[in-house]
């Protein structure tokens, strides 16, 4: 048995002549054992928390990604992009379709509700 001191408390206890790693007294040992502990799991629920953060974002692109492909017609164009280039040419088309300009002429009423209600649901 030799004679040690403990580098939390300064406190001597002994040691057998082979026990180089014993640097603590048992009570300093058991409360720096509890405190690792502690630091573990504390580790794990934030890194848990980071992680169900993680999954819910990436669950949230997935979705954007899913309505995103939704829109995607076999040319690559985006559903959305012709409703916002038929609204910029809306004037021109209705002036060109309008009923009134076809004296009422069944395809030109039906062409024209067709445009307005593409406009409209934009
Ligand atoms: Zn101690």
């Amino acid at each position: 048995m030799m004679k040690k001191y403990c580098i939390d408390c300064g406190r001597g206890f002994w040691a057998e002549r082979g026990e180089t790693w014993k640097v603590r007294c048992i009570s300093c040992w058991k409360q720096q054992k509890e405190q690792k502990q502690h630091a573990n799991s504390s580790d794990h629920e934030s890194m848990l928390r980071a992680l169900i953060a993680k999954v819910r974002d990436l669950q949230i692109e997935n979705n954007n990604l899913r309505t995103e492909i939704g829109f995607m017609t076999a040319n690559g164009t985006r559903q959305s992009d012709i409703p916002s280039k038929l609204k910029a040419k809306y004037r021109d088309l209705i002036f060109l379709c309008h009923p009134d300009k076809h004296d009422g002429h069944p395809k030109a009423v039906e062409v024209a509700s067709w445009l307005n209600s593409e406009v409209r649901n934009a």
